[in-house]
């Protein structure tokens, strides 16, 4: 397999890291998740426009211009002949220099991005996933999405040990999203969804479902629900790049609705089908 770097394009096993890489040292950097479906990119370009953004947001310079990035990922879904649904991951770093907190004084990011197979959650979007509330500890940044994952990694680690697919996270009871998912509530007619402040990752997902929400005449409002309105749902839902969009029938102990997937899940997911449908490879 051949991995994009910022020296341009190689193979796997030519890329390796020295000990001191602020990635590794400090998780100072950030990344972008991307689906491949029949081996074409979906939503590549509002994955890389956030990509910029968290760079910016941390000071951090892109090794390469946006449309100079575009063009060498299409080059290494091309070198690495993909034609099956997969995944692209992303990421720069401040670099490979001696361990000190503050930015080196030299520009050199790292850049890595590999694509690799990945089978969608089938079984999970059509049959539901039961989800664990827990404390969103995280920083007041999280619209960055920065490579700093210790308090998402402890949250899925608990969801995954009391047997649940994703964790909940609240802050004083207020939902703010999922370890590494938005979260939509349904009740009534109207979806439910925190609105993206800095306390969120404004999904690639997530804006897309406002989209289908519109198109078909579903209300939908970007405001925070509660741990107590969880128990009061018709239905509720995760989003992610990863997990398309996965009915949630069960949260600690509470079932959700009638325990199935709901009708507003069920449309959403179908326009979800439909907008990612033309994609096939080439
Ligand atoms: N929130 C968090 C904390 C995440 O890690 C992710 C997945 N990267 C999401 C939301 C969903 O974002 P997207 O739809 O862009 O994958």
């Amino acid at each position: 397999p051949y991995v994009l770097t910022e020296r341009g394009v190689l193979r796997c096993e030519q890329v390796t890291y020295p000990m001191e890489e602020r990635g590794l040292q400090f998780g100072d950097g950030v990344y972008e998740v991307v689906s491949l479906y029949n081996g074409a990119y979906i939503w590549l370009q509002e994955h890389l426009d956030r990509l910029y953004r968290s760079a910016a947001a941390i000071r951090l310079s892109v090794p390469f211009a946006p449309e100079e990035l575009s063009e060498r990922l299409e080059q290494l879904r091309r070198m690495n002949d993909v034609h099956e649904d997969a995944i692209l991951y992303l990421q720069v770093t401040r670099g490979s220099f001696p361990r000190n907190h503050a930015f080196p004084t030299e520009n050199r990011p790292n850049l890595y991005a590999y694509i690799q197979p990945m089978a969608r959650k089938t079984d999970e979007m059509t049959h539901g996933v039961r989800a664990i509330l827990t404390k969103d500890v995280r920083w007041e940044y999280c619209y960055i999405k920065s490579l700093n994952l210790l308090p998402n990694v402890l949250a899925k680690q608990e969801a995954v040990e009391r047997g649940a697919f994703e964790a909940i996270l609240h802050r004083d009871g207020v939902v703010t999203e999922g370890s590494s998912s938005n979260m939509f509530l349904v009740k009534g007619e109207t979806v439910y969804t925190h609105p993206a402040t800095e306390r969120i990752l404004n999904g690639i997902v997530r804006t897309k479902v406002k989209q289908f929400c519109a198109d078909l005449g579903i209300p939908l409002i970007e405001k925070a629900f509660s741990v107590h309105d969880i128990a009061e749902a018709d239905e509720l839902f995760l989003t992610s790049t990863t997990s398309a969009i996965i009915p949630i029938i069960q949260v600690d102990d509470t079932t959700i609705g009638n325990g199935q997937p709901g009708t507003v899940t069920k449309s959403l997911q179908a326009a979800y089908q439909k907008a990612t449908q033309p994609a096939t490879s080439n």
